[in-house]
């Protein structure tokens, strides 16, 4: 990034020095710049279900008299409502979250608890979808954070590994810890990432091509919440993908010592 310089103060000194300091705006620039494109983005993608809700309201009123055509128009509207919900409570996760000044409610968090309470988020659909959910690896394991920024996250990825998968297959997610990080995995047998997409299904509002015609209720916010809700916890995500194959979102956080009092199972974790 290229240095920005402004000048913020100049002090003249004695008769033959003046005192100039800068400062390097470029990083203020940076933000500001990304606050306009998400406002821009944003506006953009909630035309698009506002738009379908009111031609469908135009729609009801002429098919008054059928009341087939009246129950299709209805239910589609209440699905464009829905989407809609989704998309604005995913916008405010969002920007919570790229918040500088947000404070996150945080403390020890089991992350078998996280886990668990990632699957059940998602019980529902991954039953509709035949898709089984399964969940293993180490036990036990803390790390230090928000509890439920962290489920939000995990969930966010087998809500996609569901998504992005064949009736019959499985999900799996497990948890290992590795070199002083926690480790948690989410496979999938699904359709994978064309390489040239795997940088970019971080960025708000990306959806890859083959992704738009399975999961029409996709908002392309989930993993960019993801990615900002494990940045804030000094952690990072990592993808491996191939296509037609499926993909391996793994999530790594620093791992924390078991806080005093804590058992696991009945017995005091190592
Ligand atoms: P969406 O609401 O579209 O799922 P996300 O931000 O969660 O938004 O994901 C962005 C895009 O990344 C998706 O539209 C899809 O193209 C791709 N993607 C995410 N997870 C998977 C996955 N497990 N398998 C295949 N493609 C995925």
């Amino acid at each position: 990034r290229e240095p920005r310089l402004v000048i913020a103060r100049a002090a003249q000194i004695g008769r033959d020095y003046v005192l100039v300091s800068v400062r390097d705006i470029s990083e203020q620039e940076r933000l500001q710049q990304m606050r306009q494109d998400f406002i821009q983005n944003t506006s953009h993608e909630l035309k698009t279900p506002v738009g379908a809700i009111a031609l469908l309201a135009e729609a009801l009123e002429v098919a008054a008299d059928d009341p087939d055509q009246v129950r299709r128009f209805s239910e589609r509207m209440s699905a464009e409502a829905d989407r809609l919900g989704q998309l604005t409570g995913r916008i405010m996760n969002l920007s919570r979250l790229q918040a500088a000044d947000e404070l996150i409610d945080i403390g020890p968090v089991a992350v078998d608890e996280v886990v668990q309470g990632a699957i059940e988020a998602n019980a529902v659909t991954a039953k509709a979808a035949l898709v089984e959910v399964r969940s293993g690896g180490d036990k036990g394991l803390y790390v230090h954070g928000d509890s439920r920024v962290l489920v939000e996250a995990v969930s966010n990825l087998i809500s996609n590994a569901v998504a992005y998968s064949p009736e019959g297959s499985h999900v799996g997610v497990g948890v290992r810890s590795a070199e002083g990080a926690v480790e948690i995995a989410v496979t999938d047998q699904g359709i994978g990432i064309a390489d040239g997409d795997q940088r970019r299904v971080f960025e708000r509002f990306f959806r890859a091509d083959q992704a738009r015609s399975r999961r029409t209720g996709g908002t392309g916010l989930g993993l960019s919440i993801v990615k900002h809700a494990i940045q804030r916890h000094g952690g990072e995500v990592r993808l491996w993908s191939r296509e037609g194959q499926g993909s391996t979102f793994t999530i790594r956080l620093p791992q924390k010592n078991a806080p005093d009092g804590a058992t696991f199972g009945g017995k005091r974790p190592k």
